[in-house]
């Protein structure tokens, strides 16, 4: 994956709340081109290998059961300065401290239920890319 490529989940609670269209608006008014994109459930087991980093921490096992206890939906997005781009509109971790217009400001509710992922490296986006979407698709 190139450089100028990002990972994104829009996370259960956004899939409940009915905003998928609102939040692919912003992606896409906001610059980024969604290269792949799919509806998807992670189960357990795929959850805890993508958040694996975060396995010692105390929140992991309410990260897991909010992961996995609805759909998602996964996409490879494109724009100059991808990773960091995307953060910025994503804005901070707790949505209480997330600047004004970022996505999560707009939608999220809490630290833990924080509307969507965004990779944080070139190199997690291509990880988290490929962990998602096989490499038999063409995109
Ligand atoms: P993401 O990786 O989902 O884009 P992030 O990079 O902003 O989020 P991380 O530190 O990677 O934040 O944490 C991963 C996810 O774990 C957060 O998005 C949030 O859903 C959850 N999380 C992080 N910290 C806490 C916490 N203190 N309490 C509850 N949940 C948390
Ligand atoms: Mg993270």
């Amino acid at each position: 994956m190139a450089t100028n490529r990002t990972f994104t989940m829009l996370k259960p609670d956004s899939i409940e709340k009915g905003n998928i269209g609102a939040i692919l608006e912003k992606i896409t008014t906001s610059g980024f081109r969604i290269v792949a994109m799919k509806m998807t459930q992670l189960s357990t087991a795929n959850c805890e290998e993508f958040y694996a980093i975060h396995s010692e921490r105390p929140f992991f096992g309410e990260l897991i059961t909010y992961m996995t206890r609805g759909a998602i939906v996964a996409a490879i997005l494109e724009k100059e300065n991808a990773v960091e781009d995307f953060r910025a509109l994503i804005g901070a971790t707790n949505p209480a401290d997330a600047a004004e217009g970022t996505i999560r400001k707009l939608y999220a509710d809490s630290m833990g239920e924080n509307a969507v992922h965004g990779s944080d490296s070139n190199e997690n986006a291509e990880i988290e890319g490929n962990f998602h979407f096989s490499g038999r698709e063409q995109f």
